[in-house]
């Protein structure tokens, strides 16, 4: 998508028009005519977290809702506006999978644009599990470990590249974490 195809029309601040314009950068940005109040484009922050039983298999959800029913993602949410990125984590994998996690640390950072409505920055964090069992919730109707080598159909490009990357691996990096 082009930076330039404009996605918002009113001013979130005062309800006058935005207007693209350039105010000295390099690319235009939307404005409000009204009370100039400049409405920068920046992606959302998604976190989602790896979890591998003892097999070396991955959890995943299948998800109900939104643009992509039916289909399979590691387990993920967004992150609120008030919210620490580490308990965004948790608490998205305790709605989502019923299972309460502890993020170890991040396996990687990656930018989603497979939305042209919402591009955002993900980040997937190396979970351990603390306790619960895995019951899907929330947007997802299922929740079931798959081997990295053979995931089902997945909702995301950036899930597929994770999960790649993983299967690459061979479960070297994990080791010390499964299950
Ligand atoms: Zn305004």
């Amino acid at each position: 998508m082009a930076i330039n195809e404009q996605r918002f029309y009113y001013c979130p601040k005062c309800g006058g028009k935005l207007t693209y314009r350039y105010i000295g950068e390099e690319r235009p940005r939307l404005v409000c005519d009204a009370c100039q109040y400049v409405l920068y484009e920046n992606p959302v922050v998604g976190v989602a977290a790896i979890v591998l039983n003892n097999h070396k298999q991955i959890l995943l959800g299948r998800r109900t809702g939104g643009r992509y029913p039916g289909l399979w993602c590691i387990p993920c949410g967004y992150v609120e506006y008030d919210e620490d990125v580490y308990d965004a984590i948790r608490r998205e994998f305790k709605e989502e999978t019923n299972l309460d996690i502890e993020p170890v640390r991040v396996f990687t950072v990656l930018s989603n644009f497979h939305d042209p409505e919402k591009h955002s920055v993900g980040i997937w964090f190396w979970a351990r599990v603390n306790s619960g069992e895995p019951l899907a919730g929330d947007d997802l109707d299922q929740v079931a470990f798959f081997d990295l080598s053979d995931p089902p159909p997945l909702a995301f490009p950036t899930d597929r590249v994770v999960i790649e990357r993983l299967h690459a691996d061979n479960g070297k990096e994990q080791l010390n974490i499964v299950l």
